[in-house]
């Protein structure tokens, strides 16, 4: 069901799928998609600093009858907070603004070059300080990890990246796969852009469910977390519905095969 969760490499369940707020507007906007949300079964909310909407979703969490402990939150330190006493500054802006004194999940937002590894410090001291439960990157290729992680304490329990049947990237999932760290889909429904592609719709069809259904269950079968986004009551609803089928591989494998290496964000190589 809806609660299915990933076991993270310490031990924490983070659920499969949740709801991504990237774009929505602080205030009423994101106050009601996060109570849509929870009361359609989602417990993960996927917010950052950059979104400014942290309020917004603390409000809806607060109020929401669901306990906050029942509720996996993650924010993300942006790129002008990268740095040790920035970012744990950073994280105490972005607890207060979600009104909670812990995260889930904190993550990196993208890999600054020669500060993403005082960022990663500050990270380690949240999570050994107990401020966050899992702790994580964004946007980092295998190269950044393959410099990141010799000088970790914590390996990075999740990197979260750009992830659709037209960017792939088998052996980035591969590497974070062989390292404990899981994957976890951002734009996951190409920003709206999957719905043009006619393989998409026959397989749908197939299947008797949305374009936006069979590409979100392919996600949960290739081992990846999705947060698709939405204002729309009734399509955060449907967009979940996705625990009652299943894609068979040689269908999955034709999804794959839709992979053209193509970004709707930036590139992690050139993003600043
Ligand atoms: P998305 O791929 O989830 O697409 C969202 C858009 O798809 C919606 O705005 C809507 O126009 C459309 N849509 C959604 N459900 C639909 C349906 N059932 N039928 C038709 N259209 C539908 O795009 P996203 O918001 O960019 O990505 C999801 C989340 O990932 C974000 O909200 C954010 O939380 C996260 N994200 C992270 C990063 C990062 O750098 N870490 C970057 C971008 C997004």
């Amino acid at each position: 069901d809806i609660k299915g969760t990933v076991q993270l490499a310490n031990g924490v369940q983070m659920p499969y799928f949740g709801l991504g707020v990237y774009k929505t507007n602080d205030g009423q906007e994101v106050i009601d998609s996060v109570r849509y949300a929870l009361d359609a079964g989602y417990r993960h909310i996927d917010t950052a600093a950059i979104y400014k909407n942290e309020e917004g979703v603390g409000t809806a969490v607060a109020n929401h009858a669901i306990d906050r402990k029942d509720i996996f939150l993650t924010s993300k330190v942006w790129n002008a907070d990268q740095g040790y006493d920035s970012t744990l500054k950073a994280f105490e802006t972005s607890v207060n603004k979600l009104q909670t004194d812990y995260l889930d999940l904190y993550l990196i937002h993208w890999p600054v070059k020669g500060k993403y590894k005082e960022t990663w410090r500050a990270l380690e001291q949240l999570y050994a300080d107990g401020r966050v439960k899992a702790i994580g990157v964004s946007n980092f290729l295998q190269h950044h990890l393959e410099d990141l992680l010799p000088s970790v304490k914590v390996t990075p329990m999740v990197n979260q990246l750009e992830f659709h049947p037209r960017l792939v990237q088998q052996p980035l999932l591969d590497f974070c796969k062989k390292h404990g760290i899981q994957y976890e889909a951002w734009s996951p429904l190409m920003q709206g852009k999957i719905f043009d592609i006619p393989e998409l719709q026959a397989l749908a069809e197939k299947y008797g469910v949305t374009v936006a259904q069979l590409v979100l269950r392919w996600n949960l079968q290739k081992d990846v977390v999705t947060i698709p986004k939405s204002i729309q009551e009734k399509r955060i609803i449907s967009n979940a519905d996705v625990f009652n089928f299943s894609i068979e591989v040689a269908d999955v494998a034709k999804i794959d095969a839709l992979d053209r290496g193509e970004r709707v964000g930036p590139d992690p190589d050139t993003f600043d």
